[in-house]
């Protein structure tokens, strides 16, 4: 049976904190298997995720999967940080390089005591504890890979670390998921590889993160959007529809499952999921 989860961010404002909450609700009662917390590039936006995982852990019946990146920390502050994880109770770990503070773009600078790629950060986790461990994989290729074969050399070597699965970046075609899927399976790494679903249903939100991410947007959705941009109902259809038809496609694929953005609302990623009609999780914590 796929799995899926459910992906939120910390919030940075009282109303932004209830709208969060309010969706935690709403996802709880579907069971799904993980729902995860992203980490931020500065001390106050990490505190958050630590408090956001935290509080997921103590006060309802989810799974929490922290991410953690390396920017701007030392090894000593990671192992910190993922000691108070464990302390919480938190056992499941989204190790990520991440990016250069301010300009994602820019060039990567590691903390003088720390690391420089997301495999050592995946070496120390697993050297922690007996931790979940995902990692990222890039149906486009990472925007900083030369070539095919250095990206997937590369994500080869984050499984041989002791990665348990990859979750991928955003993208909008699946025969890009379906041609990474085969690479790596071709080099030897057998992880489960889980698409992540980015409802579009905002054309200008849409593509601001795609540039971000190096995702290669359809110019018929764009234009169905731009088309439909003084009717929210509307963009709301056409992006979850399109979302919904690629998301039965990648499981018809044989995707092990899905990994939803929210952006901590609920609407689009809830009603991508009942179009799919996926079984509540028959797994135990
Ligand atoms: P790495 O695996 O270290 O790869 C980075 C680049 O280095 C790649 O080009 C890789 O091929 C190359 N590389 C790796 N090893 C070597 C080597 N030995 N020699 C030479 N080159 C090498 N960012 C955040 O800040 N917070 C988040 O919460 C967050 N969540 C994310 C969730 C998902 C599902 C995804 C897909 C991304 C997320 N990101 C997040 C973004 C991520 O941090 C960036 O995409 C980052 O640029 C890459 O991280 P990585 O873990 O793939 O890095």
């Amino acid at each position: 049976m796929p799995t899926f989860s459910f992906e939120f961010f910390p919030p940075k404002t009282e109303a932004g904190e209830r709208t969060l909450w309010n969706t935690v609700r709403r996802v709880e009662p579907l069971r799904p298997d993980r729902v995860s917390v992203t980490y931020g590039a500065g001390g106050s936006s990490r505190d958050r995720t630590v408090a956001v995982t935290r509080r997921i852990a103590a006060e309802t019946t989810l799974r929490p999967v922290a991410h953690l990146t390396a920017v701007g920390h030392s090894v000593a502050e990671l192992r910190a940080v993922i000691g108070q994880y464990a302390d919480a109770g938190i056992r499941d770990v989204l190790v990520l390089r991440g990016d250069p503070p301010g300009d994602p773009g820019g060039p990567w600078t590691p903390h003088p005591e720390g690391f420089t790629y997301a495999r050592e950060l995946v070496e120390l986790v697993r050297s922690l504890g007996d931790f979940t461990i995902g990692v990222a994989a890039f149906p486009e290729r990472h925007p900083r890979s030369p070539d095919w074969d250095s990206d997937i050399r590369h994500f080869v070597a984050k499984c041989r670390a002791g990665a348990d699965y990859a979750i991928t970046q955003m993208f909008f075609h699946v025969e890009d998921y379906l041609r990474l899927r085969d690479r790596v399976t071709a080099a030897g790494c057998g992880i489960p590889i889980i698409p992540e679903i980015m409802p579009a249903t905002d054309v200008r939100q849409i593509r601001r993160f795609a540039e971000l991410s190096g995702a290669a947007f359809p110019e018929d959705l764009a234009h169905r959007l731009a088309a439909a941009r003084d009717n929210p109902a509307e963009g709301h259809r056409i992006g979850v529809d399109h979302a919904t038809d690629m998301a039965e496609r990648l499981l018809a694929e044989g995707a092990p499952g899905l990994h939803y953005i929210t952006l901590n609302r609920s609407t689009a990623a809830l009603d991508i999921h009942r179009n799919l009609q996926i079984p509540r999780s028959l797994s135990v914590r």
